[in-house]
């Protein structure tokens, strides 16, 4: 017997806390549990309405896809299904699955798998082969209707090649590395790409949406009433690919044996994976094991019936199709306790509270320290020392207390950050959110001032490591940046751990960084939101030069900077707020007197053949003719190569200088191609070989570029016409 009261009431939480969550996953994309922890107990309700029907009520969450509905957008009712997706956690239940599929239509059916990218899904119509409509999937019936957003999305099509009328479901993604650069420079980051993401969808200005790249996937078509030519899945990927979709490569065909699924992929025209029934386990498993080297998020396979009129027969639920199924990633977790909490001064002088918790192994890497970013959200955990607590790999990477398992028994309360700053002593302030040291000298932020001015993305001084920053920072030699270039480098000698050979090190790095261009020097400042991206906009749009930017500064001119691509309001506040405070003032004197750039030289931008492109190099050691080194990574990215910081799968050069380490041994292990510095130069003086034709090319793609830009930042439906 069970207690129907104690059930009643599970019941009843069961559904509010659905209900909360659902809005804050889907409307203010700030997931307030864990994927795994929400999906625990959307199953436990739905194990309770399957034995107890009576406690299936009529609002119950697990009767409709999670809502995305909000009241800023007008509202659409969709014209097609636009349901959720029946999940597994086991690949075991996929195999279940596909078993059921064929039992029900007593044939053998074609499966195809596709990535499951984790983004907001969107639906657009189209009449007469032109855009019409992008609607959000809101409750599944209704959704909110985006079109001026979804518009600036360059990989949407807006006219296709046929005058047809057409639904076409997708999600709308960000790159990871577009949001790792563009979560930076926020003031409010987001937890990972999708919440920055559903946050941009949701914008009211579509200029505003427009300053960031977002991009699709498009996975399903449908076409109106019996107007479907087609009777499978592939033949509507391909058919979308000809209308001028992007359809997602990484697919996969699945059949009773593998030269069948490789016949229905060779009909089609499509290239993708194939392989039997039997692979299918093995295709999972290395999909898995390759996700975090997509350039794009996903949460997931799905695998769907390919046959069109078996589709039709499995039917749907109120909540998914029956002829599909989501094969979900879990996301590492772990509990732990939390030993002590102390506070780290960030360069701006922001507090940031780190729990500091019993070692525990999550998602195969070790996790002692969690950050709590800050008193709120330390309340909102009413979180205290000793207690037991759920971690989280957020995004499978950045550690997260989800929750309080369990109370710390020796009756700790909710624990409080210091009125004072733990470095300096001076008194704290709050900044929205946020707690802030005042103190512009207090150590701390000298020392993350010093470190991120000399850093590899900055000023790359590499001669002066974190400890050697330490040491000048502890012993008073320097208390700003600009003392780097007058500090006595070489009374150094002979103090613990610095040689002549070392100092002389330091030295030169510091010289040959007086001939780093503006662009670098303006980013080492460190002002909020003032990554290399939003310089390079600055000086291309003639801001090439600090008295310019200082002219701007002193009229407080938001229009002007506000009519350049990627500045938003926050950022023209950042750069008036930072340049007008007189410690910043002097620093910039100070290091101009020292003989930095002050001024963009080259504003004829030189153009390059485009003969990097597709490649991904990572650079590693010291070079001879690329100190700092950041000369060589520029190198690559003007003739249309991408740069990253350490080898992954898609890596695909490794340019090797002296004393480059570990890398190597990554680089051989996956067969990438190591490059050393006479092999680079060479490469670089053939491709410098003025191809006029390539060259004009890019020239006019780079001026219809802007002009885009342009259209779009007018923020009007009926430019869009201009554009295409
Ligand atoms: P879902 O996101 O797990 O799956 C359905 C969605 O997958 C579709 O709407 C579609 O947009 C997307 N998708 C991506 N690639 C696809 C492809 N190739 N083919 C078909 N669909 C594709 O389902 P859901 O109902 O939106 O969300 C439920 C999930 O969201 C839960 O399982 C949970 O993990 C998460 N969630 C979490 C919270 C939280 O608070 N953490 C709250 C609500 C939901």
């Amino acid at each position: 017997m069970y207690d129907k009261e104690k059930l009643y009431n599970e019941t009843v939480e069961l559904n509010e806390k659905l209900l909360t969550y659902q809005k804050s996953y889907y409307v203010d994309a700030k997931p307030l549990v864990t994927d795994r922890e929400y999906d625990r107990l959307f199953d436990r309700l739905q194990q309770i309405e399957g034995s107890y029907p009576y406690l299936c009520f009529p609002t119950s969450p697990t009767h409709r896809v999670g809502s995305d509905l909000s009241s800023d957008f007008p509202e659409f009712k969709h014209t097609i299904p636009v349901l959720s997706l029946d999940k597994a956690y086991d690949t075991s239940l996929i195999n279940s699955w596909i078993e059921k599929c064929e039992t029900k239509e007593d044939k053998e059916l074609s499966f195809v798998l596709e990535q499951k990218i984790d983004g907001i899904s969107i639906v657009l119509y189209y009449e007469k082969g032109e855009l019409v409509r992008g609607v959000t999937r809101g409750n599944g019936a209704v959704g909110n209707d985006v079109t001026n957003n979804v518009k600036t999305i360059f990989s949407i099509p807006l006219k296709l090649t046929k005058p047809i009328d057409i639904a076409v479901r997708g999600e709308i993604y960000l790159p990871k590395a577009e949001f790792e650069k563009i979560n930076e420079t926020l003031e409010e980051t987001f937890a990972n790409p999708r919440n920055l993401c559903a946050g941009t969808i949701r914008r009211k200005k579509s200029s505003e949406s427009a300053k960031i790249p977002l991009n699709i996937f498009v996975y399903e078509g449908f076409w109106p009433g019996d107007n479907n030519p087609f009777s499978t899945h592939l033949e509507i990927l391909a058919e979308l690919k000809t209308l001028g979709f992007r359809i997602n490569p990484t697919f996969g065909v699945f059949c009773n044996s593998l030269k069948e699924a490789e016949e229905r992929l060779n009909k089609v025209g499509l290239t993708g994976i194939v392989g039997s029934y039997s692979d299918l386990s093995k295709q999972v498993e290395i999909q898995t094991n390759n996700r975090s080297s997509l350039a794009y998020e996903i949460d997931g396979l799905v695998m769907k019936v390919n046959e069109l009129k078996v589709r039709e027969k499995l039917g749907y639920t109120v909540h998914h199709p029956r002829w599909a199924i989501a094969y979900k990633f879990e996301s590492p977790q772990a509990e732990s306790i939390i030993e002590s909490i102390d506070e780290q001064v960030g360069r701006t002088g922001r507090v940031t509270p780190v729990a500091r918790i019993k070692a525990v192994s999550i998602g195969g890497s070790t996790v002692k320290n969690v950050t709590l970013h800050n008193q709120a959200y330390i309340d909102e955990l009413e979180l205290a020392i000793g207690d037991s607590v759920e971690v989280s790999k957020r995004g499978d990477v950045i550690p997260a207390v989800e929750n309080v398992v369990e109370k710390n028994e020796v009756g700790n309360t909710t624990y409080r950050l210091p009125l004072n700053c733990p470095v300096c002593d001076t008194e704290l302030i709050q900044k929205g959110a946020h707690t802030f040291c005042p103190n512009p000298y207090c150590p701390s932020q000298v020392l993350g001032r010093l470190e991120f001015f000399v850093g590899k993305s900055q000023m790359d001084i590499t001669s002066l490591g974190p400890k050697t920053v330490k040491y000048l920072v502890d012993t008073k030699m320097v208390s700003d940046v600009q003392d780097l270039y007058t500090a006595d480098i070489k009374s150094l000698v002979g103090q613990p751990g610095f040689g002549d050979k070392k100092v002389n090190t330091i030295i030169k790095g510091l010289e040959e960084s007086k001939r780093s261009p503006f662009s670098r020097v303006l980013v080492s400042l460190g002002i909020p939101e003032v990554g290399k991206k939003i310089v390079d906009t600055l000086i291309e749009n003639g801001l090439s030069s600090m008295e310019k930017i200082f002219d701007v500064v002193e009229k407080e001119d938001y229009e002007l900077l506000e009519k350049i691509p990627l500045i938003a309001r926050k950022t023209s506040e950042n750069i008036f707020m930072s340049l007008k405070n007189p410690v910043m003032i002097k620093r910039i004197a100070d290091l101009k007197e020292a003989g930095l750039a002050m001024v963009q030289e080259n504003d004829e931008e030189e153009v390059f053949e485009q003969t990097f492109v597709d490649e991904v190099w990572c650079v590693t050691g010291s070079f001879e003719n690329y100190n700092p080194r950041i000369k060589a990574l520029e190198e690559i990215e003007k003739r249309g190569g991408r740069t990253v910081t350490s080898i992954t799968g898609k890596t695909t050069h490794l340019l090797l200088g002296n004393g480059g380490g570990s890398k190597v041994a990554k680089a051989k292990k996956l067969g990438i191609k190591i490059v050393k510095e006479p092999e680079f130069i060479e490469k670089l003086n053939e491709t410098s070989k003025n191809d006029t034709e390539v060259l004009t090319n890019i020239v006019e793609k780079k001026n219809t570029d802007k002009k885009i830009v342009e259209i779009l930042k007018k923020d009007d439906n009926s430019v869009q016409g201009e554009l295409f």
